[in-house]
């Protein structure tokens, strides 16, 4: 019942009208059938069937605009019903007219589309946003009534000898009856409040349906008499409806539901059972009897009902799942499914050459709201961040719950550079404006956003995770409400890459270049610093550039060591060490993005390098300052076959790659740094510290670097070579 509507009626009015109408029925049938009582019976009858149209339509009156409307329609349909009532009484008893049809059929059928108009805006009332599985439960008892009503209702008076007129009316009703029993259904089988008023409603309904039957059974076998049992069936229905109007509970019949449940209990089971097995029970039947009609419609329905239950499994199946990784609360995806997602995307980009981006975001101090203002609050708080941080992802971004007040961002395709933007925008959507804790009560919220990339972070989806981890905990302890990019290095084992380096001195020793490992390091952490990078980046370039070549190891010494110029099979041979390096310094945990700068080292900044022809910025930006420090160690190295070059011919060289070999920026400034004197070099004494901050301490001349300029000298073909 409508807060606001006029006064409203007493908790059991419904009964008193429902009393009042069964003694009217009871005097109905008391009446004799002569004479004077005939009209008595008449008036009677339809002042019986008026008042429930009254009363429906005094009870819309109360309702707000949304919830009168269904109402108002129900009342109208009944006020058309009760003329019909009228109408067929006058003609049958008063005017002794017994033709089929009456002019009272007319309003019979004319009250229908009230009807259905009536259910059909209570549905949509009720069940806001589409509810598949009702939907389909109803159609499957829609399909077994439509069926049975064909082969006993509306097939038999189609095929009745009768004028056209009597024909159009004798079917009308009964496909009237199936339209009205079809939404009836839906609305019954749907989600919303099952009130008292909404049971007498549907009780209603049934009655109605019921007497209408019956009635057109009647009619077919001859044995219908006006004023019989159906009477009371059909005042029972009129009845009903009054008292579903009168009822309190009868403002929630138009109420919209909240929450869909979709409990598909053991009667629902039943119904739905014992409806689909009616089709073929059919067939049994005609079977027994011997008498075969309207097979095709049978089969029809067995085929409808058929595929109705695969769509009904379908559906559920796709619920359940979405259940599994909805969080109830906020609605966003779980961890589950967000843990679930990250291989698949990871997986993706390490294919395409792509990048994923994983954003973790944890409340402030949330603890205080829940302390301050209760759970509930704390609750809300949550649901509004959820719905904010929703609103500033992207749309194929996947936004999880990640924890109790922490939130997961994961973004396909966001590079390194956009880190920042992205988690910028997080944060601000939360800080945006106050949000409603409770009623009145408006609470600023803020968060903290670690955030990291594959492949720029971790190598595989712990290692991201573990990375934007790091992230928020740096963001947290260093003062909250603020975001952290890929930071903290998880903190490696030290022996492990202890050996590593000893590794990579041995590499050096073999090919007679001592200490060159350690002086690309070097340069390249000083390239590093000298573009702006933090610590934990440049350490990543030194240690990259320290093991670049580790995976020479592999490389057998008549090959590495080789006077005359190498051979196709020897080139593919030594060529193969940047995927070696790669997976030696992968094994390390979390050493990914070192491995990965390992493998690119000599990749091309036209794409003309090895070993996946990656061009340009696709190159992490490591491997392009390691490749050009790479590239001036081997030069200024002696190679067995001809002299080292001098400084300047080494600065000529990489002058005429800058931007076809070499990324511009990092010839740049690495000639600057070598013209200010920053360049040491190769063999600088041992007193230099290698990352590690040991390894075997090889003296002598400087040697061969990694690199090798190939016997081309220094055109670009040759310079392809350069670093085999
Ligand atoms: P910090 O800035 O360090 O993150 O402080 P904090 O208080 O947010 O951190 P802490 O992890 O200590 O507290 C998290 C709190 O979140 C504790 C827990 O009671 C609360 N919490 C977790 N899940 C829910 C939830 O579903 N609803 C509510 N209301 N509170 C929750
Ligand atoms: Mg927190
Ligand atoms: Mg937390």
């Amino acid at each position: 019942m409508s807060a606001n509507g006029p006064r409203p009626v007493s908790g059991r009015a419904w009964l008193g009208y429902l009393a009042a109408g069964t003694a009217a029925v009871v005097v109905y049938y008391a009446i004799p059938r002569q004479g004077a009582g005939i009209a008595a019976r008449v008036v009677l009858y339809c002042l019986t069937s008026l008042s429930a149209a009254v009363m429906v339509l005094l009870a819309a009156r109360r309702e707000q605009d949304g919830a009168r409307l269904p109402w108002l329609l129900l009342g109208s349909s009944q006020v058309v019903y009760a003329t019909a009532d009228m109408t067929f009484y006058v003609h049958h008893y008063l005017l002794g007219r017994t033709g089929f049809p009456s002019p009272a059929d007319a309003f019979y059928l004319g009250h229908y589309p009230l009807t259905v108009a009536a259910l059909l805006l209570l549905i949509r009332r009720r069940t806001p946003g589409r509810d598949l599985q009702s939907a389909l439960d109803a159609s499957v008892l829609a399909v077994v009534a439509a069926m049975l009503s064909w082969l006993y209702l509306i097939g038999p008076r189609a095929r009745l000898d009768q004028p056209p007129l009597a024909m159009v009316a004798s079917v009308a009703i009964p496909v009237m009856d199936l339209a009205m029993l079809v939404v009836a259904l839906r609305l019954f089988m749907g989600t919303g409040k099952r009130t008292h008023s909404f049971l007498l409603l549907a009780t209603s309904l049934l009655a109605i349906l019921t007497a209408d039957t019956l009635y057109v059974l009647q009619q077919l076998n001859g044995t219908y008499q006006a004023g019989n049992f159906l009477d009371a069936v059909w005042l029972g229905g009129n009845l009903t409806l009054g008292a579903a109007a009168l009822h309190p509970t009868m403002g929630a019949v138009a109420e919209p539901t909240a929450a869909r449940e979709h409990v598909l209990g053991p009667v629902r089971i039943a119904a739905l059972c014992a409806a689909a097995l009616t089709a073929p029970a059919m067939l049994v039947v005609q079977h027994a009897t011997g008498r075969f009609h309207d097979i095709p419609v049978i089969a029809a329905a067995c085929a409808m009902l058929f595929a109705l239950v695969i769509a009904r499994l379908a559906a559920m199946v796709a619920d359940q799942r979405k259940l599994a990784i909805t969080d109830a609360l906020t609605g966003l995806h779980t961890r589950r499914f967000f843990v679930a997602q990250l291989p698949i995307e990871v997986e993706r980009a390490r294919r395409a050459g792509g990048s994923v981006a994983v954003l973790i975001a944890d409340v402030d101090r949330f603890k205080a709201i829940n302390d301050s203002h209760g759970h509930p609050a704390g609750d809300q708080v949550l649901v509004e961040i959820a719905r904010r941080l929703r609103r500033a992802a992207r749309a194929g971004d996947v936004v999880a719950r990640y924890g109790g007040e922490e939130f997961a961002l994961l973004a396909p395709g966001a590079r390194p550079a956009e880190l920042a933007a992205i988690a910028r925008r997080l944060r601000d959507s939360v800080a945006a404006s106050p949000i409603a804790a409770t009623a009145g009560v408006w609470l600023p919220a803020t968060v903290s956003v670690g955030a990291a990339c594959y492949p720029e972070h971790g190598g595989d989806p712990a290692e991201v995770i573990a990375a934007a981890d790091r992230s928020l905990y740096a963001a947290k302890v260093s003062g909250r409400d603020r975001a952290v990019v890929g930071a903290g290095r998880p903190d490696h084992d030290p022996t492990t890459i202890d050996h590593l380096c000893r590794l990579a001195d041995e590499v050096d020793l073999r090919l007679g270049a001592p200490r060159s490992s350690r002086a690309v390091g070097r340069w390249a952490r000083l390239l590093a610093t000298g573009l702006g990078h933090d610590e934990d980046a440049a350490r990543t370039a030194e240690l990259a550039g320290r093991l670049r070549d580790i995976g020479k190891v592999v490389v057998p010494d008549a090959v590495l060591t080789k006077r005359a110029a190498l051979d196709a099979d020897e080139w593919r041979l030594v060529r193969r060490h940047a995927e070696h390096g790669f997976l030696l310094a992968d094994t390390v945990p979390g050493f990914f993005p070192v491995a990965q700068v390992i493998r690119q080292h000599h990749e091309r900044f036209d794409g003309t390098g090895y070993p996946q022809g990656l061009a340009g910025e696709a190159i992490r930006w490591e491997a392009r300052l390691v490749a050009v420090c790479d590239v001036w160690a081997a030069l200024l190295g002696d190679r067995p076959h001809r002299q080292a070059f001098g400084a300047d011919e080494a600065r000529e060289v990489l002058r005429s790659g800058r931007g076809t070999l070499f990324d511009p920026d990092a010839v740049d400034l690495f000639l600057d740094l070598h013209a200010d004197g920053r360049i040491d070099p190769v063999d600088l004494d041992p007193a230099d510290v290698g990352p590690a901050g040991a390894g075997p301490a090889g003296g002598g001349p400087a040697g061969l670097g990694s690199a090798d300029v190939g016997p081309a000298g220094l055109g670009s073909a040759g310079l392809g070579r350069v670093g085999g």
